[in-house]
């Protein structure tokens, strides 16, 4: 087990230190939406600047954990999106799926200080009793076959204050819930891997959409149980910013078939998303160089600017 805390790189303890990442699952190609996240949480990084003039980094993880709904390719035409943007990342890429053992690691010892446990309910189950999970196998022994694996929520850590929405408080019941870490078609939850992957990665900074603002709870108390057991980590800071919403009222998103955006044409992009998280792009802009525009980005991003609506309609 003492292996994974050499997973994390030592600076990141640095108060000075400021790491941001952008983390893209490969389902699709990437959207107006996730542009923003990725323009947002690399502005926010690269806007730092700390006691040795060193700027904040910014990493890139690809959440490629969930197969099925991968899209082959995706990965590789996200990175040279990003490319055409002007957004560069620091050090190497990290990809999900080669994180397997770590996980694994994780959630043995999880298991091992009896801070999680085997569930069989199923999703109309659950729904029966109101939506919300009430620890029912807590004290069942099921065995690992056909079984999700849940965490013992000891902290339903709910509120915090968010890089851009300030005080923000989640629903306290789905805090509470003994949530899951491990599902039972063998993928590894989405709670648990990015907790992990930030961990690994020694992330201060997590900005993202406002879809990810109830989830954060939950990644909360993730922390904190893995902090006090055996996993030494800090909290990273988190900000969530508006979703691009189309005029069906539905999140901008691969589901909803959102146009890929131009990578022989970014300028246009990059303002609109600019202007949408609240920053003012000036007239001139429109004709300057994608490092133009990014270099302006950089040294004009104002966080206080940023939308604290949490749905903004972009049609
Ligand atoms: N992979 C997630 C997504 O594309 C984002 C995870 C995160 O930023 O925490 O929605
Ligand atoms: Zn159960």
């Amino acid at each position: 087990m003492q292996n994974l805390h050499l997973k994390r790189p030592l600076e990141a303890n640095k108060a000075s230190q400021y790491r941001g990442r952008f983390a893209p699952s490969p389902s699709g190609l990437l959207h107006f939406g996730s542009l923003i996240a990725a323009l947002a949480s690399f502005l926010d990084a690269k806007s730092f600047v700390n006691e040795h003039g060193q700027q904040g980094k910014w990493l890139i993880r690809i959440e490629d954990i969930d197969r099925p709904r991968e899209q082959q390719g995706a990965s590789t035409a996200i990175l040279r999106t990003l490319e055409a943007f002007g957004l560069y990342w620091d050090e190497t890429e990290l990809y999900q799926s080669t994180q397997s053992q770590y996980y694994r690691d994780i959630l043995s010892s999880l298991s091992k200080q009896r801070l999680s446990y085997y569930c069989q309910c199923t999703r109309a189950e659950i729904k029966a009793i109101g939506g919300i999970y009430q620890s029912h196998c807590l004290n069942t022994n099921h065995p690992p076959q056909n079984s999700a694996l849940r965490i013992i929520n000891r902290f339903g850590l709910h509120q915090f204050n968010d890089l851009f929405q300030g005080h923000v408080v989640c629903d306290k019941k789905l805090a509470n819930e003994d949530f899951i870490i491990h599902r039972k078609d063998d993928l590894f939850a989405y709670q648990l891997a990015v907790v992990a992957d930030d961990i690994a990665q020694g992330i201060t900074h997590v900005v993202r959409g406002c879809d990810l603002l109830e989830p954060t709870a939950r990644q909360l108390t993730l922390y904190q149980t893995l902090n006090n057991s055996f996993l030494k980590c800090n909290t990273p800071l988190f900000g969530h910013i508006p979703l691009a919403i189309t005029g069906g009222g539905y999140k901008l998103s691969k589901q909803n078939k959102a146009p890929a955006i131009d990578n022989d044409r970014p300028q246009p992009s990059i303002i609109a998303a600019l202007k949408f998280l609240g920053q003012s792009p000036k007239a001139e802009l429109h004709s300057a160089s994608v490092e133009e525009l990014i270099k302006w980005a950089i040294n004009n991003w104002q966080r206080s600017s940023v939308p604290k609506v949490v749905e903004i309609n972009i049609d």
